[in-house]
């Protein structure tokens, strides 16, 4: 990682530059970046033939200059994931806070300078949210969430009443409209900007709460998005059931979280509301779970009776309608669990193009500028233009012609954020010597230490 270079302005030569707006690519494109901000976007031609010997200048040689990515659906305390225990009580809030620091720069290392938070253990994503922006620690902007607000009896409330247990990190437990009020509120207070709400259940980890089981009403819904949009606040909803699909579309949530479900009435009651509201699928981790579950502890019978199999296929069908539809659906795969841990975000770039129908070029555009839209910072990036900030990925050879080329770290061979360079193996002249690279051992450390199943589920406690 090279931290913090001086602001030495920037002219990148002969990319072939994919802007993000979905414009064809340009063959000879040229970019000057000044301080932070992108100052003049070009072809050759447009720039003298002998640049400002006050510039750096780079001759990218056809390599592909894109705007930095966006992870729609990121949950950077989360590490190492294998049941929904691991996510509240087997560890500290400081060593969770740690591997999130550690996330986030890995996350930037993989091209990602802006990500969508979709909840959050504790105050951390909030709090390492204006770290980074502070300069302290290195990291994708971010859209931070809070806790998450759960009904009683909700996916999250797995500790068993006669533990008394209750819950500290993840969630906030809120039942009818005034406590969903005061949960939103507080959430407030602590600083989130989307609020997260868990509206149905889940495949596998929590049986007993299926995804076709919805646990909001509709007014509670409503009033959650009221309270968020009143504060200029993003609501989020875990939402895979068609039935919940249909009462989040119709109070207005932001961002529906799956929606794996969507029938042909939901598609269209989200595509109606379409200039407000984001679908992120997270389906990588549906791919991760059936590619890997079984070596990654799942016993073949407990991953037989899972419904993952069937909201696959189904969510990829879903996907595929809402983005014909004219649907902002945007990548974003829940990385953290050890069936699809940190650091592999671009797979879901992949699955876009294979399984969802998108072509490489609306994958790319979903996952930067419909990306910078859902995290409400599309004045700042998701695109190469002028006026925005220098969020800018150099990739040695071709996404358009290989989309899986994005999740290969030796071809990035550039990664800026805010017109400051973190990934440089284009031996560009730094004022600090690169930290050694020993921050990328992250993943496997995270592997290594990701905890067996020790403790009983909820699931398997008698109740
Ligand atoms: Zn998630």
């Amino acid at each position: 990682m090279s931290l913090l270079i001086p602001d030495v302005p920037t002219l990148f030569l002969n990319a072939r530059l994919i802007d993000g707006t979905g414009a064809d690519p340009v063959p000879d494109g040229c970019v000057q970046i000044e301080g932070n901000e992108i100052t003049k976007v070009g072809r050759r031609a447009d720039f003298s033939d002998s640049p400002n010997g006050n510039f750096r200048v780079v001759d990218l040689e056809g390599r592909t200059l894109m705007p930095g990515l966006v992870e729609g659906h990121f949950h950077c305390s989360f590490w190492g994931v294998r049941e929904l225990p691991d996510l509240d009580l087997k560890l500290p809030a400081e060593r969770t806070t740690v591997y999130a620091v550690k996330n986030l720069e890995l996350a930037l290392r993989c091209g990602y300078t802006s990500v969508a938070s979709a909840g959050a253990l504790h105050r951390i994503d909030v709090t390492l949210r204006d770290l980074v922006d502070e300069g302290v620690i290195p990291g994708p902007r971010m859209a931070a969430s809070g806790r998450d607000v759960c009904a009683t009896s909700g996916m999250l409330d797995w500790n068993p009443s006669f533990w008394k247990l209750g819950m500290d990190g993840l969630a906030i437990f809120a039942d009818g409209v005034d406590e969903v009020r005061r949960a939103v509120r507080q959430n407030i207070k602590e600083g989130a900007d989307v609020i997260k709400l868990y509206v149905t259940g889940e495949g596998l980890l929590r049986p007993g709460v299926p995804p076709e089981e919805t646990m909001y009403s509709l007014e509670e819904i409503q009033v959650a998005v009221d309270e968020a949009h009143k504060r200029n606040r993003q609501i989020a909803a875990h939402v895979r059931g068609v039935d919940g699909v249909k009462l989040c579309a119709e109070a207005g949530v932001d961002v529906l979280e799956h929606a794996t479900y969507a029938d042909d009435e939901a598609v269209a009651m989200i595509a109606e509301r379409k200039d407000d509201m984001f679908v992120v699928p997270g389906l990588g981790y549906h791919w991760g779970i059936l590619e890997k579950g079984v070596e990654c502890g799942i016993p073949p019978g407990v991953m037989a009776k899972t419904e993952y199999q069937e909201e696959w296929e189904l969510g990829c069908v879903a996907m595929d309608k809402l983005r014909k539809a004219g649907v902002r659906v945007v990548p974003g795969g829940d990385y953290g669990f050890v069936w699809c841990p940190h650091g592999e975000y671009a797979k879901d770039i992949e699955l876009f193009v294979t399984d969802m129908g998108f072509s490489p070029m609306e994958a790319i555009v979903a996952s930067t500028k419909h990306g910078s839209e859902l995290v409400r910072m599309e004045h700042l990036t998701g695109t190469i233009e002028e006026g925005k900030r220098g969020d800018v990925l150099v990739v040695n050879g071709d996404p358009l012609d290989d989309i899986t080329i994005l999740q290969d770290r030796s071809k990035l061979d550039l990664v800026m954020k805010d017109g400051k360079v973190y990934v440089n193996n284009l031996g560009l002249e730094q004022e600090l010597a690169a930290i050694p690279d020993l921050m990328m051992d992250i993943e496997k450390i995270q592997l290594e230490n990701a905890r067996p199943p020790t403790m009983p589920t909820a699931a398997e406690v008698q109740h």
